[in-house]
């Protein structure tokens, strides 16, 4: 990332509403001189601290370097919404790969949810966590077919989920706006930032040495290991995690170019009136919808409105989508039209080609995980505890998730033109209710 880039995401840091009500932190220290350690995590989002945590309990020495501080990255700006599940649908994952690991990947993502509640309840951390459901609401006939098919292979599998009439979606989310939803009972939704951290403190309670304002700028093979370089020190390790993500920079080369970072967005109200709070989520859900182009949205903090959408992928720029997110809030919540907006920022998602989160394998010393297409607050979590899992030796074919070689996406430099042309294609899609 250039100077640029991290400055205009300091910025939207500086207007998060997550910012603004996070939990007071400890102060994660830069790297100073020569360090040495069996696993090196180079990232301090959800997939890295998760990593960094589970191996600090099962005894691994452990380091974590963060470029800037924990949580700084998509895992402290995200939409809180823990959402169970892969973006593709259960016997499609089997049929892929194969019924065995097929199985385990998708008992794996189906409980990802269950994994986040459960550790923040063992853990103690003060991060808002709700498990009332995360409802999918329906946009439009098609959708309706392919959520009914959805939730019919998750019914096969006993999972904690259920179809919503028309009118049960509108008492749920507050508003008429939908044609249906589909409940499931397995996700819920947090406070973002302070759930990451929360895992920093309890990793470092473990015995994990973070360091925040320590980018790792470079790596060389040493010896059996890996030695890593900040500006102000070095570090031994036997094996690297690179967990950097959709922040991926010169550090993390080709393991970086086999995501899309694509923006996303979310705008915030300042705490409602009671009266019109309590009309809006009244059983604290969360949602996303069904559109391409898909709006997420809850309420927050001292029960304010949030409102997720895209970034901007056209002429406008950012404030003017922000602009697209507070009408798209009131057409669905007239009640808000009065709202003060407060709080506007966004980040980097980072998308994969399959759609599917990769756990990719550079060489023995080198592992990475990424690619959470939007879905990294339960799947980052449980996917940092199986490359923890294969750092400190589990054999690859014992891991509920497959590991791939790095192969980078083939004219990387055309990206930002393919996320546009998609953009486009998949608003019109929208627009015709396919
Ligand atoms: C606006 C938005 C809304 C979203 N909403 C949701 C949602 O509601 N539900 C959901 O499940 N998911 C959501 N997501 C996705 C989710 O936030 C991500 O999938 C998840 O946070 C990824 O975690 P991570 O640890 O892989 O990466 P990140 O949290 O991005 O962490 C990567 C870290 O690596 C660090 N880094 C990069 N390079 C280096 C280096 N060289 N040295 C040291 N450190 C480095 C960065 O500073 C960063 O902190 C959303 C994302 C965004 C941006």
């Amino acid at each position: 990332m250039t100077e640029a880039v991290i400055a205009n995401e300091q910025g939207f840091i500086s207007r998060s509403l997550w910012n603004a009500t996070a939990n007071p932190s400890q102060d994660y220290p830069a790297l100073v001189g020569e360090q040495e350690c069996d696993v090196a995590v180079i990232g301090g989002g959800f997939a890295g601290l998760s990593a960094a945590l589970h191996l600090a309990e099962a005894g691994v020495s452990v380091c974590l370097l963060e470029a800037e501080t924990p949580g700084w990255g998509a895992s402290g700006r995200n939409g809180g919404q823990v959402v169970p599940g892969l973006k593709e649908d259960p016997d499609e994952i089997e049929r892929r790969f194969g019924s065995e690991l097929g199985g385990r990947m998708v008992r794996l993502s189906g409980n990802a949810g269950y994994f986040v509640f459960d550790l923040i309840e063992r853990l103690g951390i003060d991060c808002g966590a709700s498990r009332a459901g995360w409802i999918q609401p329906i946009h439009s006939e098609a959708a309706r077919t392919t959520v009914r098919k959805r939730f019919d292979q998750w019914q096969r599998r006993d999972a904690a989920m259920r179809m919503l009439d028309r009118e049960e979606t509108a008492a749920l989310l507050g508003t008429d706006a939908y044609l249906g939803g589909m409940l499931d009972q397995r996700g819920g939704n947090l406070h973002p930032l302070n759930y990451a951290l929360g895992l920093a403190e309890a990793a470092a309670r473990a015995g994990a040495r973070i360091h925040g304002h320590s980018r790792a700028e470079r790596w060389e093979h040493e010896g059996g290991g890996v030695r890593i370089h900040t500006a102000k020190g070095q570090v031994r390790a036997g094996k690297v995690l690179v967990c950097t993500n959709g922040y991926a920079d010169g550090f993390s080369g080709a393991i970086g170019r086999t995501v899309v970072p694509i923006r996303s967005i979310q705008v915030a109200t300042e705490p409602l009136p009671a009266e019109i709070a309590a009309s809006i989520f009244p059983q604290g859900h969360s949602a996303s919808d069904t559109r391409r182009l898909l709006h997420y949205f809850r309420k927050g903090p001292g029960d304010c409105f949030v409102m997720g959408g895209r970034g901007d992928y056209s002429q406008g720029g950012t404030e003017h989508q922000f602009e697209v997110l507070r009408k798209a809030s009131v057409r669905l919540y007239p009640r808000l039209a009065e709202a003060r907006w407060v709080h506007h920022w966004g980040g980097y998602v980072a998308m994969t080609v399959s759609h599917y989160p990769q756990l990719l394998r550079m060489d023995d010393n080198v592992w990475a995980a990424c690619g959470f297409n939007g879905r990294g607050v339960a799947m980052a979590t449980a996917l940092g505890k199986v490359i923890a899992d294969a750092a400190r030796g589990v054999p690859e074919a014992e891991l509920d998730f497959p590991v791939t070689q790095v192969k980078p996406i083939p004219f990387y430099f055309m990206r930002r033109y393919a996320v546009a042309a998609a953009v486009a294609w998949a608003r019109l899609r929208d627009g015709l209710g396919r």
